[in-house]
């Protein structure tokens, strides 16, 4: 018996990709059913859905779920989920399509036929009810709200049939995973308790620390890159991806880290974000969450530890992978070393401390970063993309502000 956290829900993983003669059927029936197009984040979860990290999710949420995930953060039959997964349309498009009726679901931006959904139920909701409740704001200027504010007035939902996972798996191929894969992986490393290390940055040593604290305790690490759209400005997958490959090599003791990837795309919903973060990490078999500081943050919206206080309101009954909660950490001048703001008793002026937009300022200028601050190999990789940027690309970079995860 596997000794890994078992998936959400106490099931097993239940991927909703088709394969073999059921994708070729679904992809036939599929050229023949009414269209409707979905955003980037909706295809993303269509993905999640696909490959099992939604377990046991069977398809986008109906209202009962909509408003229970909202007010609760548990779906009406009380299983746990922080964020509602749904998928919207115009007034106009409901209008045109009936309950029971089945529809293929095509990626707006690629053109490229995605999945089947029978359409069980359709629903107005509110909005800014929703972004209150999983952004704790409903300011337009915060980037998760936009996405929703923007969104179709109507929610449709039901089961779906996965037909695709677009680009990912051949964008990215030596990270891309499943869940069933990382497990695989896991249960042949005889692993049995493994932190996510959630990022969307390229590691430098502060990061680099939090991940060697879980190995110091745990069997291993899962450096576990978001893969979907980011906001202008974050640094792109592929670049982070070589840069965590070299830091991984040089820095870490073979088979105590894994570099790989999720097709998600960042909603910045801050502390309930990071719940997500921790139900889809269960199916990919990770025992814990490591939560530093800001975690899936964006400008100040959220304190800078309210995603680890959240985790005391989620049983470990509910919620089997629990929070690594480590404090903001850096290189400390009198320490000499690494520590925390919990480790480290002296002051900010001993301590390398670089915010994320002062270092891209720093790169993108050609200035010397501190090898306390980032590995040589990391920082040779990043000046390399800077330097391939145009210059108002350059200038998009500095507006935007970092977090760390
Ligand atoms: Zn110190």
């Amino acid at each position: 018996m596997s000794k890994l956290v078992p998936p959400h829900g106490g099931g097993p993983l239940k991927p909703l990709l088709l394969t073999g003669a059921a994708l070729a059927e679904g992809k036939r029936k599929a050229e023949t059913l009414k269209q409707v197009r979905m955003t980037s984040r909706e295809t993303c979860d269509l993905i999640m859905l696909g490959i099992g990290a939604f377990t046991p999710l069977e398809g986008f949420m109906g209202k009962a779920d909509w408003q229970s995930v909202c007010d609760t953060t548990r779906m009406a039959s009380g299983l746990f989920w922080p964020i509602p997964i749904t998928l919207s349309v115009s007034e106009t498009q409901a209008d045109v399509l009936e309950v029971g009726q089945e529809i293929t679901l095509v990626d707006d931006e690629s053109n490229e036929i995605m999945g089947l959904m029978r359409i069980q139920e359709k629903y107005a909701y509110d909005k800014q009810h929703e972004c209150r409740s999983v952004f704790q704001t409903d300011d337009m200027e915060h980037p998760g709200v936009q996405k929703v504010m923007n969104q179709g007035a109507i929610n449709l939902a039901g089961p779906v049939q996965v037909l695709s996972e677009g680009e990912f798996p051949k964008k990215y191929a030596s990270i891309y995973k499943r869940p069933a894969e990382t497990r695989a992986v896991f249960e042949q490393k005889k692993w049995s308790k493994v932190a996510a290390f959630q990022t969307r940055n390229p590691m430098h040593r502060s990061h680099e620390y939090l991940a060697k604290i879980a190995i110091e305790t745990l069997d291993g690490v899962l450096i576990h890159q978001i893969l979907g759209k980011l906001k202008a400005g974050d640094i792109p997958a592929e670049v982070r991806a070589e840069a965590i490959d070299l830091l991984v090599e040089k820095y870490f003791v073979a088979d105590t880290a894994i570099q790989a990837g999720y097709p998600m795309e960042m909603r910045y919903a801050g502390p309930k974000e990071a719940l997500l973060h921790a139900v889809f990490r269960q199916n990919y078999g990770c025992s814990h969450l490591i939560v530093g500081r800001d975690h899936a943050g964006v400008g100040d919206y959220y304190g800078p530890f309210d995603a680890q206080y959240i985790f005391d309101q989620v049983s470990e009954e509910e919620l089997k992978t629990r929070p690594l909660k480590i404090d903001w950490t850096f290189y400390c001048y009198k320490c000499h070393g690494m520590a925390s703001m919990k480790t480290c008793p002296h002051g900010k002026e001993d301590r390398q401390l670089l915010s994320g937009t002062k270092l891209r300022k720093m790169l993108s200028e050609g200035e010397t970063v501190p090898p306390e601050f980032s590995r040589p190999e990391v920082l040779e990789v990043l000046k390399r993309y800077y330097a391939s940027l145009k210059d108002g690309e350059k200038v998009e970079v500095k507006l935007h502000k970092a977090a760390t995860g």
